[in-house]
């Protein structure tokens, strides 16, 4: 609050009024700690049961598998893949109220850049029948960092390139080196990104207005937590984009030497 606006009014020593903002900005606060507090509860309690569902449809899709009911076990495939959105979502507002409540973890380790890439890029061709992501690496090199958070937004930044492209084929991710920086660019060849939107992808919830977008489902948050993962991991992270060319999506992270 400011200090010329908070002057108290004393009476016989006491001080009977506060003029200023303090009051409010205090009850703000409480306020966004008690958003923050339910979004953590509520994102955890329904973590639970829907770990145990996937656990289920797991099962019964072995089952069904097992006794060639194929009609049966694709049912139960498609459910899975919807169970893996509901975690997805659900693991995003707990990684929120973690970083809004400072609470966020790394767990770093030395790990090879390419093959952290390469491995996530593996994972992720099975979401995708359309787009084929083809990698192109240069000689990058080790990082000192959170291996999972780091796959963490790669997976961000191309599940987000297969979802603005959906006329696409491809999506390519190269990854470099200069002087003391490894970065990995994701580029796709779809809606794109009005320029004066591409600061803004990355404020929390923000999702980019349009009759298009609006088909997309989507909280606004991934590219939020990829940020503030990259920021804290000492990197920066950034968009190129043309509106109906398409989106390149970057990131950089120090490399140091091992020793
Ligand atoms: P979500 O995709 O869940 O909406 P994100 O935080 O990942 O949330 O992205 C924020 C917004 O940025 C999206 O809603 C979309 O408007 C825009 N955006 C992100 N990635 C791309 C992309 N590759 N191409 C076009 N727009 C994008």
């Amino acid at each position: 609050w400011h200090l010329a606006r908070a002057l108290p009014f004393y009476n016989d020593g006491k001080i009977v009024k506060w003029f200023g903002t303090n009051t409010d900005i205090d009850e703000q606060k409480q306020l966004q700690r008690q958003k923050d507090d339910f979004l953590g509860i509520a994102s955890h309690e329904l973590k639970t049961p829907v770990t145990s569902i996937k656990a289920y449809a797991q099962v019964l899709g072995a089952m069904l598998v097992k006794e060639r009911e194929d009609k049966k076990a694709g049912i139960v495939e498609r459910m899975d893949a919807q169970i893996n959105r509901l975690t997805n979502l659900i693991g995003d507002l707990l990684d929120v109220t973690k970083i809004n409540s400072g609470k966020i973890q790394f767990n770093r380790t030395w790990f090879d850049f390419n093959q952290a890439v390469a491995e996530t890029v593996t994972d992720l061709q099975h979401t995708t029948q359309k787009h084929t992501l083809v990698t192109e690496f240069s000689k990058t090199g080790k990082v000192f960092s959170d291996k999972d958070r780091i796959s963490q937004v790669i997976t961000n930044l191309i599940t987000n390139a297969v979802k603005y492209s959906p006329h696409a084929d491809k999506i390519i991710i190269q990854t470099k080196k200069d002087n003391d920086e490894i970065s990995i660019c994701v580029r796709d060849f779809g809606i794109g990104i009005p320029p004066d939107k591409t600061e803004k992808v990355f404020e929390q919830f923000y999702r980019v207005s349009g009759s298009k977008q609006h088909t997309f489902p989507g909280l606004g948050l991934g590219l939020y937590i990829s940020s503030e993962i990259i920021k804290r991991e000492g990197g920066k992270i950034w968009v190129n984009s043309v509106v109906g060319k398409g989106s390149d999506f970057y990131f950089s992270l120090p490399s140091q030497q091992t020793t």
